[in-house]
Parts: C-alpha cells; structure tokens; sequence
C-alpha cells in the first residue's frame, strides 16, 4: 500500500467473532446449516475446492461472500444445490444440459442455463445475468449439509481475491480466519481443482477447464466444445451485460431537474443504497434499485458518490460500467 493512500477500513457493521471451526459431523453440519440459514458465511468441502457458502437468496449474504474475498468485481457466482430436483426449480433444462447432469452430477461440472426469475435468486449471485452457474457437487458433507440448509448455496472458492483456492479447513483459515463465520472441517479436497464450466446456450461453450477433463464433456455430447473468448459469450463480457436504459450520473450531490436520485448515506433520495452508508447493504441493494428507477424512465439517475473503499470498490465498479457511453 502506497504511503498517503487513505487506509483502507473494513466495513462497519457487526463486529465479526473469530471463526468456529466446525467438525465433520451431527452437531457440526447442523451448526454450519444454521449459519447459512440465517445469512452467514460457512466454509464448506466439496471434491473441487473448499466453498465459501451464502444462502444465493439473500442479497445481503451474498454481498458478504464479496466483501469476505475482497473482490473489486461483483462476478456469478456459482450456485449449489443437493440434487437434480432443485436444479430443476431453478434453471431451464435443454436436452445438452439433460445430457450432461444425467453424465456427470455429482460432479465437478457447472453447468450455465437460463435461470429461472421464480426461483428467487438475489440478483448479486448471479450479478444481474439471465443465467444462473449451478453445480452438484459429489462430497457426501457438502450434499448433507446443501439437504440441511434447502437453499441454493452461492460458493466461490474460500480464498480472498487472487490468491489460490483453498483445498483442507487449514487453507481456509490462513486466508479467512476471522472474515468468516465458520469452516466445516471435512480434511482434504480429492479433485482438488475447480469445477469445469459448459454453457450450453446459445451452444455448447467451455467457459472454464477445470476439474474433469472437457475430452468427457465433448465425448458425451458427440460434438466439440465451443471456446469461451471466440465468442461474445465469454463470462467477463457476460458480466457487464446489464446497462440501465437511462443513463448514469455519478457522484452526483443532488438530482437535476427530471433525474431520478439513487442515494448513498443520509440524503434524500428516490431510493436509497444503504441510508446509513452499510456497504454491504449497498451491494445488496444495487441491482434491485438500479431496476426500479430505471422502470420509471427518468430522463436520467443520477447517484450519491460511493466511498471506493471495501465493497465500494465493486459497486463503484459496476457503477462506472453502467455509465459508460454505449453504441446506439
Ligand atoms: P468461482 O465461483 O470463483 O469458482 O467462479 C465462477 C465463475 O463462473 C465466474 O468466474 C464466471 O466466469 C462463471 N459464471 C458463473 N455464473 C455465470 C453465468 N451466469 N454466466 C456465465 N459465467 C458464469
Ligand atoms: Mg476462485
């Protein structure tokens, strides 16, 4: 960090005890389900990598995942869920996606389909896209404890940002320890890579090599895999797919006349990200808030400046890629 830098703080709200180490079993599953179910953060084995969990229905929790990695970008999230079932109620199902969670779930395949609006996905796990990242994964813990919790699970992997993916509880607490409210200690991960990536709209693309070898996925559709980056499906461009139909004006103190105001911190406002200036209240708020102003056809939203600290650095992120001039 450079000198005379402002120092970088972490976000104000309740203060995190350090983090339960939770045993691999009855009373540790049930504890870690818990958690999740009331917006915690849980660290999780799967065969991959070790999970950072959050209930993919509470935008608040899942702005905690962002917050707890330090990552400057709200990217999708996988999403975990103990059967086929549940998979079924969240996201569409063609006959390729048929195909391969009939071949390989569990296992180390995520599968991107479009995703249902009725499921009630926060729009942070997906960060806004009409698609949904969605995995089973084939570790006896993670599916006991995906059963317990009857939730989709958004887990990145249980690292802060940019360093590498954490494969025993250990990992997870020499990045974590103190960030996060539990690990569930299961030992070591077997596959001990990420999970492989397959779109399969609009055809079927490797977004991510990863834990089981692209060779099967093309040997069980009997067709080659398209590549992620030859086309406009590549998930950094998938990413900044949602721009509001108004433009944006930011860092704006008060409205213009014909603006819409979306708010940061005590001001008055059409709506407000987080009226005490919560960070993660922020994130969870910023897609839903963008939508309903930008429903209202305003000539233009105008919004309160973001401390780019923490995750406003995300928001502010995401803000300035919705503000950007667009073709057309
Ligand atoms: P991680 O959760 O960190 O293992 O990474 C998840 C990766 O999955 C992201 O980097 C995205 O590129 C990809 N991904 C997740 N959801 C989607 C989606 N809806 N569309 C395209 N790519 C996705
Ligand atoms: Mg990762």
């Amino acid at each position: 960090m450079g000198a005379g830098l402002p120092a970088t703080r972490t976000q104000r709200h309740e203060p995190m005890p350090e983090t339960e180490i939770l045993p691999a079993n009855e009373t540790g599953l049930a504890r870690a389900a818990e958690l999740l179910r009331s917006g915690r953060l849980v660290a999780f084995p799967t065969e991959t990598v070790y999970g950072l969990g959050a209930d993919a229905t509470d935008g608040t929790a899942v702005a905690r995942i962002f917050e707890a990695k330090g990552r400057p970008r709200f990217n999708p999230l996988i999403v975990h869920v103990p059967d086929v079932a549940s998979a079924r109620r969240i996201a569409h199902f063609d006959s390729t996606a048929e195909r391969l969670a009939d071949a390989f779930w569990p296992g180390a395949l995520t599968l991107v389909l479009p995703l249902k609006p009725s499921a009630g996905i926060a729009p942070l796990t997906t960060a806004d896209l009409p698609s949904i990242a969605l995995r089973l994964p084939d570790h006896p813990l993670a599916r006991d404890l995906l059963r317990r919790v009857a939730r989709p699970v958004a887990a990145p992997s249980a690292n802060p940002s940019g360093r590498i993916s954490p494969t025993s509880a250990h990992h997870v607490l020499s990045g974590l320890n103190g960030k996060i409210d539990a690990v569930l200690d299961g030992g070591t991960c077997p596959v001990g890579l990420e999970s492989t990536i397959v779109a399969t709209q609009p055809r079927p693309t490797l977004l991510r090599p990863g834990g089981l070898p692209a060779e099967a996925v093309e040997a069980c559709l009997g067709a080659r895999l398209g590549v992620a980056g030859s086309e406009i499906t590549a998930p950094g461009q998938l990413a900044s797919h949602y721009a509001p139909n108004a433009r944006l004006r930011l860092d704006a103190n008060a409205a213009n006349p014909g603006e819409a105001l979306l708010g940061f911190g005590p001001v008055e406002a059409d709506l407000n990200l987080s009226p005490t200036g919560d960070l993660v209240e922020a994130a969870a708020n910023l897609f839903h808030h963008l939508h309903t102003l930008d429903a209202r056809h305003p000539g233009a939203i105008a919004v309160s400046p973001v401390p780019d600290r923490g995750l406003g650095r995300a928001i502010n992120d995401r803000l300035r890629r919705a503000a950007a001039p667009r073709a057309g």
